[in-house]
């Protein structure tokens, strides 16, 4: 007869705990899930008293969702010298008589707290090492109603309560960075077909009005009026381009500064000149102001970045403001430079305030309205003023928006302010020729570059690959100055240059190059070129260059 009693309250104690477990997987709601546990504990163990008490650290007190007693009905109580508290510090499964009880309040460790129980239980309910509540069951007039076999038993179900906390936890970071993907998956893909656009348009621009360019009945001035929109739109497409690589170089990590000596109020001035016509054309006033004197004005910073940064600022105030005023400059604010750019357009949403410097983000997302940018510029700006060890944040409302940014103000004691001679390109006169070698595998860069030279008295000497460069070079000592090609066949440009220089060493030699990065520029010159040119060529550049070589 025990024997088969025994078995069967061990089924139904393998049952039970199993109930259990499965409900840990699969009950959302924590509380349903604490009052199934009381229901299937209460078959084999008296639960007419039962609490799951949850600890909040910041407060020392207990709540408990989970409650059931024939007396109390308090769910919330201070942990200080409860049973319950006890049981949470001392991290151990304890089982108190009356006369356990009536010790530990003589002790001084617990008070007196609630009406007396005849035997009480508790066991800490513990999830990655940290202990955050306690499961208790008590009974107020049977003295045996547990004992330590029923510790055990609380303590498996704590067990169960954990994991069904941990998975709930787990399930939640898993939904979080579900949503976080999906999302940057969704931007990514509206920042693909948006870029898609961006590109296409300019495209577009290209291609159709070079075609148009064929017909040989065009007047001089649709002529003219169609090679505008090819070369604006050229500009455009390489200023994605340049967006396109920067972001990837930055999310790449291998953004270098490269920190010179430059005069604030002097790039303020040029942007300002830039810009002005702009202004004139939309009616729109712009205002820029200096916060220091000239003298004062010298700082150590990435020219080019820094430019960049300030440029995205006001092109965007252009973009978003038909009317008013652009307003940029900067003052002196504790050892900060504080930039700003602030406009009278139509200004930022509030929810829009925290994302706006993210990636890809554009507020208006709808493409049927006109998409005017690729979502980079304020992504790329943050990132740069943060390399400048700065910050960049934004006062926005509908009368507009101000971009403020800081940079440290390093100051450069000696004044570096001189005046830049706008260089136009040199027609000479006089019928001295110069003659240049042009060393390029690209059949339209040459025409380019021959197209470029046309009027000048430079004359171009032509070759193909590197090797074809050193023949020409050795060929023609008259020659002047190598513009040379990095990437070409046969022989690259790094060694072509290098074996000229062994015959002629004083021959300058340029290196013009489509690899656009800032390292690029490096890399060449500490290879022993005298100077470097981007491609897509600027014409201004390159000539101001020559000029100084040749002169
Ligand atoms: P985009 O190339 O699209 O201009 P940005 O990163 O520079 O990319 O700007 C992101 C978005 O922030 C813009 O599409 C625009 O919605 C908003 N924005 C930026 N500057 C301004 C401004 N001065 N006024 C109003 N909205 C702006």
């Amino acid at each position: 007869m025990r024997d088969i009693s025994e078995r069967v309250k061990k089924e139904e104690l393998e049952t039970i705990l199993y109930n259990i477990s499965n409900a840990a997987l699969t009950i959302e709601d924590f509380v349903e899930f604490g009052y199934f546990i009381r229901k299937e504990l209460h078959k084999i163990i008296d639960t007419s008293n039962f609490y799951i008490a949850l600890y909040n650290e910041k407060t020392d007190s207990f709540h408990a969702p989970v409650i059931v007693d024939e007396i109390e009905s308090t769910s919330d109580f201070p942990a200080d010298k409860s049973l319950t508290g006890y049981v949470l510090k001392s991290k151990k499964s304890m089982l108190f008589t009356n006369e356990s009880h009536a010790k530990l309040v003589e002790s001084g460790k617990v008070g007196l707290i609630g009406s007396d129980s005849a035997i009480w239980v508790g066991v800490p309910l513990k999830a990655q090492d940290k202990i955050f509540g306690v499961i208790v069951v008590q009974s107020y007039n049977n003295t045996e109603a547990y004992n330590e076999k029923d510790l055990i038993l609380l303590e498996f179900v704590a067990d169960q309560i954990s994991t069904a906390i941990l998975r709930k936890n787990i399930e939640n970071e898993l939904k979080i960075a579900l949503a976080k993907a999906q999302e940057s998956d969704r931007l990514k893909s509206s920042f693909l077909a948006n870029m898609s656009h961006e590109i296409r348009t300019p495209m577009n621009g290209i291609i159709g009005f070079s075609e148009l360019f064929l017909n040989p009945e065009l007047s001089y001035a649709e002529r003219k009026e169609y090679a505008k929109i090819v070369i604006n739109s050229s500009k455009r497409l390489l200023s994605i381009v340049n967006d396109i690589l920067d972001i990837s170089k930055i999310e790449a990590g291998v953004v270098k500064l490269n920190y010179e000596n430059v005069n604030i109020n002097e790039l303020l001035y040029d942007l300002e000149t830039f810009y002005a016509p702009k202004a004139q054309r939309n009616n729109l006033e712009l205002i820029c102001v200096k916060g220091l004197k000239n003298t004062e004005s010298n700082i150590k910073i990435d020219k080019t970045k820094l430019n960049q940064v300030i440029t995205n600022l006001v092109s965007n105030a252009f973009k978003f403001t038909n009317k008013g005023s652009i307003e940029f400059g900067y003052e002196l604010v504790d050892g900060y430079l504080r930039f700003y750019v602030k406009d009278t357009g139509v200004g930022i949403d509030e929810k829009q305030h925290d994302v706006i410097f993210d990636r890809f983000i554009q507020v208006d997302e709808d493409y049927s309205k006109q998409s005017k940018g690729t979502g980079l510029g304020l992504a790329i700006s943050k990132r740069f003023v943060e390399l400048f060890k700065g910050e960049i944040w934004l006062n926005s409302s509908k009368e507009g928006t101000t971009i403020f940014f800081t940079i440290p103000y390093t100051k450069v004691q000696k004044s570096i302010i001189t005046s830049v001679i706008d260089k136009k390109p040199k027609i000479v006169k006089s019928n001295i020729e110069i003659p240049i070698l042009v060393a390029e595998d690209e059949e339209y860069n040459l025409l380019y570059i021959n197209e470029l030279f046309s009027k000048t008295n430079y004359k171009i000497v032509e070759a193909v690959n590197g090797l074809e460069a050193v023949e020409m070079a050795n060929k023609h000592p008259e020659i002047k100055l190598i513009l040379m090609d990095i990437k070409m066949p046969i022989m690259n440009g790094i060694e072509a240059m290098k074996e000229i220089k062994q015959t002629q060493p004083n021959i300058p030699i340029i290196a013009l190059s489509a690899f656009a990065m800032e390292s690029d520029k490096e890399n060449a010159l500490a290879n022993g070129f005298d100077g470097y040119v981007s491609k897509p060529i600027d014409k201004k550049l390159l000539f101001n260059l020559i000029e100084e070589f040749t002169s």
